[in-house]
């Protein structure tokens, strides 16, 4: 099967077995593990941040941000499609007891401006209306198509949010496609955010675990609030042994699977009735709109499997990713399939 689902199916190499088999472990509860520390460790010094966590999962460390940083009965700001507002069932609700105000960016890009940001905030609002806690960021932007923020636009958000004393928290999952895709650092990405999840379980390679950074004391918090709601595992030097290739040498083989991104698109753009902006294809997502094809997205992604490839499809669009298990020759098969399905 080609999977180009999402670059969640990646399997873990040889080379990330081998570490696991023989990852020195303890009980990470106790704050024991040797090899979780360690990883901890390294994405403070490469995120430049004061303290890290593992979290088992991107959605556990994204909702544990907002509880800390909020209170309930307030509201955080996310972009319409972000994934906190609609892809972790709710959970700022259920967890936190927040309401999130969605804002629409007016480019598209999934990005928005402070410009966008400053008319939905409740600074001291009066004793009727929610007050604005948190403002949320994405980078890359999953649903709108693995879009990037550069260093500068976020700086600018945060500098403005500071001001008004709202912390800015960075859903980062693939925050290190970003920074090859813009050239910067994922720390520059990050500088001046308050906190920074991002995943080593995507285009990075590891079996499962995220890394949640912050201040020594969101850290803290972050940590209680991990225990609480189950995330507080044993030996888990297992996966961090993972993860730490995954940080070390995922970053770097980033670039073949944007290019096999952009190959995918500009292969699909010859196909009738698929619409698709290969400009906008900067990174490992390519979303294409098949409204023009006659079938519906189910009907293509159906006779897609049948040719041995996954995808996955919503309304009008059809997203794949591409990751390391995806090579040029399976993006050519790809668009073969596609253009005889079509
Ligand atoms: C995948 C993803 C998450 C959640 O990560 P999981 O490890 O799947 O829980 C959060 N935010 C974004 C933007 C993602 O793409």
């Amino acid at each position: 099967m080609i999977d180009l689902r999402s670059d969640t199916v990646t399997k873990p190499s040889d080379k990330m077995r081998a570490a696991m088999a023989a990852a020195e472990v303890g009980d990470d509860v106790f704050g024991d593990d040797p090899t979780v520390n360690l990883l901890q460790e390294r994405a403070c010094e490469v995120f430049e941040k004061e303290a890290a966590l593992w979290v088992p999962t991107g959605c556990m460390g994204n909702e544990i941000a907002v509880k800390v940083h909020t209170k309930p009965g307030q509201e955080i700001v996310t972009e319409d499609r972000g994934h906190i507002l609609n892809y972790e069932l709710g959970a700022a609700a259920v967890i936190s007891g927040v309401t999130i105000r969605a804002v629409k960016s007016a480019d598209g890009s999934g990005h928005l401006t402070w410009s966008e940001i400053e008319p939905a905030l409740k600074i001291d609002p009066p004793y009727f209306q929610a007050a604005t806690a948190l403002v949320c960021l994405e980078n890359t932007h999953n649903f709108a198509g693995g879009s990037v923020m550069t260093a500068a636009a976020c700086a600018e958000i945060c500098e403005r949010s500071l001001a008004v004393g709202l912390p800015v928290h960075m859903d980062g999952a693939r925050i290190f496609n970003a920074s090859v895709a813009l050239g910067e650092t994922v720390a520059d990405l990050t500088r001046h955010c308050d906190s920074v999840m991002f995943t080593l379980s995507k285009g990075l390679g590891a079996p499962a675990g995220s890394i949640l950074l912050g201040s020594k004391d969101f850290i803290a918090e972050s940590c209680i609030w991990r225990k609480r709601l189950g995330g507080g595992m044993r030996q888990i030097g297992i996966l961090a042994a993972a993860g730490l290739i995954a940080l070390d040498e995922g970053p770097e083989r980033l670039e073949e699977d944007h290019a096999n991104a952009r190959a995918l698109a500009e292969g699909l753009t010859n196909i009738n009735g698929v619409s698709i902006d290969v400009e906008k294809v900067v990174t490992n997502i390519v979303i294409f709109d098949i409204s023009g094809t006659g079938k519906t997205s189910a009907e293509i992604v159906e006779a897609l499997r049948a040719n041995g490839i996954l995808a996955i499809g919503f309304g009008n669009l059809i997203r794949m990713v591409t990751h390391l298990d995806i090579s040029a020759g399976d993006i050519a098969t790809t668009i073969a399939a596609l253009r005889n399905i079509l």
